[in-house]
């Protein structure tokens, strides 16, 4: 199974990602990591990508796009895999049709307010990173972490003005994508509009819509 997530930042692509990693039984290819490792590597297309993000600027689709094909050459994608964080623009997902074949794009449909509210109440622990939610998942101690006793913070990217910006790029350049897929047909729509709706029960949706899509692709 070829599958592409799409969905805001602060959906949950990541987590429920590494979840489906466990029921389809193929990696997660997140583009992030994939930087990571590349520039911590000392490749020389790593040190390449190292002087844009030291200079703040976007690393170049083409890059990204060398990196990716490679990344999905290897011998544990030959059964497919679950990408995350790529394709964020149409361009972008022209160039992944020129890769790989992609058989099902689950869309997170999470809408702005949801988004926000769910963010700006993350707390982030100074010491060990551990995260807590104000609403959903409360430290037994007020700004206290409940497992290094570290302080707890809000992160500047978890501002709400902040937010609402990121939003915005998403809704203009990655947005489009849900029609693109949908279009071809691969398109499948898991709606969360309710900000106590548990992960474990976004996740059963994205379970049973990949099972259907793997029986569906057995049979044709
Ligand atoms: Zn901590």
């Amino acid at each position: 199974m070829r599958v592409v997530l799409l969905g805001p930042p602060g959906a949950g692509k990541g987590t429920q990602a590494s979840r489906l990693v466990v029921v389809v039984g193929v990696p997660h290819v997140s583009t992030g990591d994939m930087v990571r490792e590349e520039i911590k590597a000392q490749t020389e297309l790593g040190e390449a990508i190292k002087e844009y993000s030291d200079k703040g600027v976007l690393i170049p689709d083409e890059i990204i796009i060398r990196l990716l094909a490679k990344r999905l050459r290897k011998s544990d994608c030959q059964k497919g895999f679950i990408l995350d964080g790529f394709p964020r623009t149409i361009q972008q997902a022209e160039a992944l049709d020129g890769i790989s074949k992609i058989d099902l794009a689950i869309n997170l449909d999470v809408p702005d307010e949801i988004i926000i509210q769910r963010l700006s109440n993350r707390l982030t622990c100074r010491k060990c990173g551990a995260i807590y939610n104000r609403l959903t998942m409360k430290p037994r101690r007020t700004n206290i972490c409940d497992k290094c006793d570290g302080e707890l913070y809000q992160r500047e990217d978890d501002k709400p003005e902040v937010i609402q910006k990121r939003l915005n790029v998403y809704r203009k350049n990655t947005e489009p994508l849900v029609e693109y897929y949908r279009r071809r047909s691969l398109l499948k729509d898991v709606h969360c509009d309710d900000l106590m709706t548990p992960p474990e029960v976004t996740f059963e949706r994205i379970k049973s819509i990949t099972e259907s899509a793997r029986k569906e692709k057995e049979h044709t």
